[in-house]
């Protein structure tokens, strides 16, 4: 590097890291990695733990409801098996091919809805 950063507070140190919420250089002796990143002062540090809190708490929000309850899946695939057994039965007359496939269209809409959710939840 050309031009190294600088410590913000300390202008001869050579900066190792950054303020994670201001961008400030920060060197050996001011970095003070708590689990949270790397934070230049007491109210950086109080903003980096609220951001992550609040991120936590909507993230296991998001979960749960996603989780619990497959509202869309399950609408999905109620609507599809609806429109399939219509177009079953009234397959015979002809015109039951509309129907039908409007059914399986929801019927995969419906498993591929599930196996997102399915694969969010892994990763949460
Ligand atoms: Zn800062
Ligand atoms: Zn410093």
């Amino acid at each position: 590097m050309v031009n190294p950063m600088k410590c913000f507070l300390h202008t001869s140190a050579d900066a190792v890291g950054s303020c994670k919420f201001c961008h400030k250089g920060l060197c050996a002796a001011c970095v003070g990695d708590s689990g949270y990143g790397l934070a230049c002062s007491e109210s950086c540090k109080a903003e980096l733990l609220s951001i992550k809190d609040m991120m936590t708490k909507s993230k296991m929000l998001y979960g749960q409801t996603k989780g619990r309850f497959p509202i869309l899946a399950i609408m999905l695939v109620s609507m599809g098996g609806l429109f399939s057994v219509i177009g079953l039965a009234s397959i015979k007359t002809g015109r039951g091919i509309f129907p039908l496939g409007i059914g399986l269209l929801f019927l995969m809409l419906g498993v591929l809805a599930l196996i997102n959710q399915r694969r969010s939840g892994i990763r949460s």
